[in-house]
């Protein structure tokens, strides 16, 4: 299929975004998995799909990461599945332990409030070694040194529709540093003092906050509070030089050496949204639109019928999450994009 005779979602109008040609030009380009070798079986339908959907036509290499080493059966099974380059990299010690500014005592004691609370994973030092690797280290990892862009990829998730064109190179054309498909909103008990600690960064350094900013996003209030609306960063497919920019490293500083991540328990989706919402030309975000995607509990499904059967779909638009006003942020982003809704959603 030539990517120039699609037709385009409501969004991908509105966006004013192109589709780049299949003239075989590549981008250096990454699908970038974070997991443990007890995670292969549930990560085995997450590449097959992905290959199927779209890597199939493009053959990017495919990088694995870890905690521990990957074992032989992990290497093997994976390595087949995928039609680009498999490498597979050990995480160092320092991006995967507690920092010596941290008092263990004292993160104990917040995890067991947590558990009390029945915060979702409350009790998790991995989970948390997790949320800060993914925040503040995995564009680091010598693997993804040569890679310009990543998408990542987790075990339990689905795509429902094909992608006739190369994301990657939809990213370097359209200018875009960060582009997601589900909204939601955060649970506030996980990050207690996450945007006091953002305003402080702020205010000392106020040159990295772009002055084209989608603050709206993330603000009813222009920034007084958090309203808790996040990319659902288990998709991603993003700018890897963004991260690693001066202006996001010196934020993920400021917010690893207040401790939040093991006194609280911040995610990497609040901390990667809050900054490519403050630090990001706002046009420089990209909802992905046609495409259908699943991970445990929430579903993405093209609204527009045209949509779903040209990209041959099969997910049921009745499971779609993306366009609830309640929990899910897609609105707001559309409201603070100053973007018009699909017609089909506009009626709900
Ligand atoms: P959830 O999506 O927030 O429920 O969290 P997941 O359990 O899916 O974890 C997010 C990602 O990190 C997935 O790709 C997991 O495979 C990976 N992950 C989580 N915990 C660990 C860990 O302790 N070690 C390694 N190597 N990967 C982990
Ligand atoms: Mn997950």
């Amino acid at each position: 299929v030539n990517p120039q005779t699609l037709t385009k979602p409501h969004a991908d109008k509105v966006q004013k975004v192109e589709y780049p040609e299949n003239d075989g030009t590549r981008e250096k380009a990454a699908f970038v998995t974070l997991a443990r070798n007890s995670d292969l079986w549930d990560l085995v339908p997450s590449i097959r799909h992905v290959e199927d959907r779209f890597n199939r036509r493009f053959h990017y290499d495919w990088v694995f990461l870890n905690d521990e080493p990957f074992d032989k059966e992990f290497k093997r099974v994976t390595s087949s599945l995928v039609s680009g380059k498999t490498k597979y990299g050990v995480i160092s010690k320092e991006h995967w332990s507690v920092p010596d500014w941290i008092d263990e005592e004292k993160a104990a004691l917040a995890r067991d409030k947590m558990v009390a609370e029945g915060v979702i994973y409350g009790e998790s030092v991995p989970y948390r070694h997790m949320c800060r690797f993914e925040s503040g280290f995995f564009f680091h990892h010598d693997l993804l040194k040569e890679y310009e862009y990543y998408w990542r990829v987790e075990p339990e998730i689905r795509l429902f529709c094909d992608i006739h064109y190369d994301v990657f190179r939809f990213m370097k054309i359209n200018k875009k540093k960060y582009g997601f498909i589900l909204s939601l909103s955060e649970y506030e008990s996980t990050i207690p003092t996450l945007w006091k600690t953002t305003k402080e960064f702020m205010k000392e350094h106020p040159k990295n906050v772009h002055s084209n900013n989608l603050m709206n996003f993330i603000s009813d209030d222009n920034g007084e509070t958090y309203n808790m609306c996040h990319f659902w960063s288990n998709f991603e497919i993003g700018s890897l030089d963004f991260w690693r920019s001066e202006a996001y490293q010196a934020y993920f500083d400021y917010l690893d050496k207040t401790g939040g991540f093991f006194y609280e328990r911040w995610g990497d989706a609040p901390v990667h949204s809050i900054a490519a919402a403050l630090f990001l030309d706002k046009t420089e975000l990209h909802f992905f639109d046609g495409i259908g995607y699943y991970h445990p509990d929430f579903y993405s499904c093209p609204v527009e019928e045209n949509i779903r059967t040209q990209n041959q779909c099969t997910c049921n638009p009745s499971d779609d999450n993306t366009w609830y006003d309640y929990f899910f942020c897609t609105r707001k982003y559309f409201d603070a994009q100053k973007l018009s809704l699909p017609p089909v959603v506009n009626k709900v």
